[in-house]
């Protein structure tokens, strides 16, 4: 598992009993933009509270970059060690320009590495430009960010865990609400960042799947039912029986 960001093996999460997570394993390499996808309740974001912390697995292991154990660490230690989430709910500060709630994220990074590099002010400012470029925020960084359009504060949200430096981001649902435009923006963005980074992007809209993923995940009552291109996994005789089966 040399080149493996994210190794999860027989990872169990029981809610009263109900098992959101049943013996779930998922891997993923380096430099990936896994999507995943499943109905409903199948366990695409308790998956993504197991990686950050948020969940404790009643057992099971959960490994990043092949050494650290995620299941003994604490979400801010989990953070620090280079996994940044985009959580579905608002967390900018509408009140702020653009710009400050960038350079804000980035200050929030004060782990000891950054403090001993003694460069955190001068390569702030490069993070965030670099960071404004990326999102197409770079014209409206002195905007206040309540007066963005919703695609632009979720580009915004995502810059603000990008410009942290993730070696993994996670992104829950990211278009869910947004125009076919900024779909299609979303889309140019995400693949951007995974020219730098791994990025696991939890998604209903198949056809914003079929424009990012490299590789697909389905996730069914917690467990993983089909793994493949995005071909692959429509061809999929229980892919299909989940989503048009029933209709
Ligand atoms: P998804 O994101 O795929 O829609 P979730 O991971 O949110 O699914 O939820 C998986 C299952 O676990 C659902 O049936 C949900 O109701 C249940 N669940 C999630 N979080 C909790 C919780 N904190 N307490 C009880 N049940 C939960
Ligand atoms: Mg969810």
């Amino acid at each position: 598992m040399a080149n493996t960001v994210l190794f999860m093996e027989d990872v169990f999460v029981t809610f009263d009993g109900f098992k959101a997570l049943n013996k779930l394993n998922f891997s993923m390499d380096y430099g990936e933009l896994r999507c995943v996808i499943g109905p409903n309740g199948a366990g695409k974001t308790t998956l993504l509270d197991v990686v950050t912390g948020k969940i404790k697995p009643d057992s099971g292991e959960v490994i990043f970059k092949e050494t650290t154990h995620l299941t003994r660490m604490k979400q801010e230690e989990i953070a620090n060690a280079g996994i940044g989430r985009k959580f579905q709910t608002p967390t900018i500060y509408e009140n702020l320009t653009v710009r400050d709630n960038l350079e804000l994220s980035v200050k929030q990074d004060k782990t000891v590495k950054a403090m001993l590099l003694g460069a955190v002010a001068g390569s702030a400012g490069e993070k965030v430009d670099e960071t404004l470029e990326i999102t197409g925020l770079r014209d409206k960084q002195s905007w206040r960010a309540g007066l963005l359009a919703h695609g632009e504060k979720q580009w915004l949200e995502i810059g603000m865990v990008v410009v942290q430096d993730p070696d993994l981001l996670l992104v829950d649902e990211p278009v869910a609400g947004m125009t076919d435009r900024e779909t299609e923006n979303t889309a140019v963005l995400l693949k951007r960042i995974a020219e730098e980074r791994s990025v696991m992007v939890i998604e209903h809209d198949m056809k914003f799947v079929r424009e990012i993923a490299n590789r697909v995940t389905v996730l069914h009552e917690g467990a993983v039912i089909c793994e493949g291109s995005i071909d692959h996994v429509h061809e999929d005789p229980q892919v299909i029986e989940l989503y048009l089966g029933r209709g």
